[in-house]
């Protein structure tokens, strides 16, 4: 892993809440349904040979991880539109 690679992931932090985990927590990522933009993304970073972090994947911690992992079948945008309110 060099440190290109290490720049582009996205640091570990719950959407909802914000917590940001130890090193050495579970940490749980939760792919979303891809949308039009995400396939041609996809495509994009397998042309460049890049790793970026995924535009329809977000992090949650284990509080969290259940409310979100329900609202998978959603596009991202619209999983977020649910589940930010429960942070407050
Ligand atoms: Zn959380």
């Amino acid at each position: 892993m060099n440190n290109t690679y290490i720049n582009s992931m996205r640091p570990p932090i719950c959407y909802i809440c914000g917590k940001r985990f130890e090193p050495s927590e579970k940490v749980d990522i939760i792919y979303f349904k891809k949308q039009d933009s995400d396939i041609e993304w996809e495509k994009r970073m397998k042309r460049e040979r890049k790793v970026e972090h995924p535009p329809y994947a977000e992090w949650f911690c284990a509080e969290h991880f259940e409310a979100a992992n329900k609202l998978k079948h959603l596009p991202l945008h619209e999983a977020l539109k649910l589940l930010k309110p429960l942070g407050k």
